[in-house]
């Protein structure tokens, strides 16, 4: 089967389903029995066919990325708070370089956290229960970890 009889099939197979079946777009909500192309009617939104599951079990994943989150946002929020002051006091005593230095090791340490959660993110999914919120516990007692170490140095240069 090439690709071009592969999309053709799909398509059939969507509108198939479609057909006698009241489901939403998932872009607008817009009900799509019985649509005659794989576009949604209504807000132009390309339709395909996917398996899913209502059984990813989010809360482990989503406590894990908040342990990168946080501390990503905290120094985002002072690199942005530190600019500010910058702005309106040009030479403020709060922007030294080491401060500087300090900010962008944090969005770069807690960011590639961030990243690597989210890429290994299937292999998370893929744990049984018991091995998810473990790896959750871990990644939290690493972070904060992490984030003291930040923390002790800001207290040592400042
Ligand atoms: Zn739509």
């Amino acid at each position: 089967m090439s690709p071009a009889d592969n999309d053709e099939s799909e398509a059939e197979l969507l509108k198939a389903l479609l057909a006698e079946r009241d489901l939403p777009c998932p872009v607008c909500g817009y009900n799509l029995r019985a649509i005659a192309s794989t576009n949604c009617p209504e807000c132009g939104a390309k339709l395909d066919l996917r398996v899913g599951s209502t059984d990813l079990k989010l809360g482990p994943w989503l406590l894990t990325m908040l342990a990168g989150a946080l501390p990503l946002g905290f120094f985002v929020c002072l690199l942005g708070f530190g600019i500010f002051v910058e702005l309106i006091e040009p030479g403020a005593v709060f922007f030294e370089w080491w401060s500087l230095v300090w900010f962008a090791a944090g969005i770069a340490v807690f960011g590639a956290e961030v990243c690597i959660l989210a890429a290994v993110r299937r292999r998370f999914w893929g744990r049984p229960d018991m091995k998810r919120w473990r790896g959750a516990l871990i990644i939290w007692l690493a972070t904060i970890s992490l984030f003291a170490a930040f923390l002790a140095v800001a207290w040592h240069y400042g």
